[in-house]
């Protein structure tokens, strides 16, 4: 990987959220520069004026464009001549400011890494999906697990036939860090997770059970047809969902569970995923992210490494960054949502097509995909797991 061509020169980043004391802002500032193909310029980060102007020099951000909100960003940043101003704006902060961020940045031509669940709910999802269709421009949703080398080589192996036809997808995201009212300690990343003002209308299912049904739909390719799921709030007191279990039927007779807990003791970033195929069977764990398991009837059990090979496909093998054996985690995959982003920004920019709607990255389509099945979810454990159509004519 390297500079980006035809634009033959760095990227430059806008950074909004990711002010002292947040968490994944620095993340999206690691990743979107990991490869040298992007430096961090400007930002907005932080909903308190002070702490975004005093957070900007742990990022090396110049004071004038150290901004006091997304407004403020925009504008001066239009103002600047077309070479200092920068290219795209990574949005940080949390659920509820989501769509005022992307939708302003979209709309005065940035291209937008959204982090996930896209929006504070579906419509302002449905909407954001309208603006990128008339402006076409690049706009990416961090679901950062499909950046994993050894998920992009289920993805490959499953659309190549290698699984055969895919019967079941178990996919689940485990933590165990809100086991306890941490909300009410004051306590800044589980407080806004609990508020429905903040989060939406799911607590745990659209924190991290999103990234469970995302990876899955990213590694099969399947289309979802119905949904039937019973969310349950376990720490008394609490607004919003933490445990959920979903089942999914798959458009080819194929059936998914999702399940999502934020309340077992002792799990930290438990995402797993085991898919089923009529030829074999995957197993995949975030948290030993660098092996992969292929499971076949009357054959020995066969361990994919990251790196490790001739087998692996191009999909996995242009994802990894270093020899085999020296573990590659969750910031070089985020950074691999970054790269896809940076292609199309550079085609975009020679003119040529980008596919911003088959994209390898997760786009705004995957958003509202993600936005429907939070809605769906909570609609169907209302109605006592009724099953509900998955169907959404932005998804195609
Ligand atoms: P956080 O509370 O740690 O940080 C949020 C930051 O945004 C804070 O600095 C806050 O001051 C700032 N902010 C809030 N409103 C703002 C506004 N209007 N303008 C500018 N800054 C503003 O939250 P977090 O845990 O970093 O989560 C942020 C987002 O990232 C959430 O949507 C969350 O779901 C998502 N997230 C994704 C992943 C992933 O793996 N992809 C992991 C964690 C969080």
């Amino acid at each position: 990987m390297g500079i980006n061509a035809p634009l033959n020169r760095k990227l430059r980043m806008g950074l909004v959220g990711g002010g002292q004391g947040s968490f994944i802002g620095r993340v999206h500032s690691i990743a979107a520069c990991l490869d040298n193909r992007a430096e961090l310029v400007a930002g907005a980060l932080s909903s308190d004026p002070d702490r975004a102007k005093a957070s900007a020099p742990d990022y090396d951000i110049q004071p004038d464009r150290a901004y006091a909100g997304i407004k403020e960003l925009i504008e001066k940043e239009l103002a600047l001549p077309t070479e200092k101003r920068i290219d795209f704006v990574s949005v940080a902060t949390p659920n509820h400011t989501h769509f005022e961020v992307a939708k302003a940045a979209a709309e005065a031509g940035f291209a937008v890494f959204c982090d996930k669940p896209m929006t504070f709910d579906l419509s302002q999802a449905e909407e954001l999906a309208r603006i990128v269709e008339k402006t076409k421009g690049v706009f990416v949703v961090t679901h950062n697990y499909t950046g994993y080398p050894l998920v992009r080589q289920a993805r490959e192996m499953i659309l190549a036939g290698e699984l055969g036809e895919i019967n079941a997808v178990r996919s689940c995201y485990i933590q165990g860090w809100l086991r306890s009212r941490l909300e009410s300690s004051g306590q800044k990343q589980a407080e806004w997770r609990t508020d429905p003002k903040r989060s939406g209308i799911a607590g745990c299912f659209g924190d991290i059970a999103t990234h469970a049904y995302n990876l899955g739909r990213f590694m099969t390719g399947l289309i979802p047809d119905t949904v039937s799921c019973h969310l349950k709030t376990f720490e008394p007191g609490r607004a919003l969902d933490d445990y959920g279990t979903a089942i999914i039927r798959y458009k080819n007779g194929a059936l998914g569970s999702v399940t999502a807990s934020q309340i077992s003791h002792g799990r930290e970033n438990d995402l797993r995923i085991e898919i089923d195929g009529t030829k074999g069977s995957l197993e995949w764990n975030q948290e030993n992210p660098n092996q992969m398991i292929y499971r076949r009837n009357g054959q020995p059990m066969a361990l994919y490494t990251r790196g490790g090979g001739p087998y692996l496909g191009s999909m996995a093998a242009g994802a990894t960054r270093i020899p085999a054996g020296h573990p590659e985690g969750y910031l070089e995959a985020f950074a691999n949502i970054y790269a896809a982003g940076f292609e199309a920004i550079a085609a975009r920019a020679a003119g040529n097509h980008a596919d911003c709607r088959n994209s390898l990255f997760p786009n705004v389509f995957d958003g509202v995909d993600g936005m429907n099945f939070i809605t769906q979810c909570v609609a169907s454990s209302q109605q006592n797991a009724g099953w509900l159509s998955l169907y959404h004519s932005a998804c195609r």
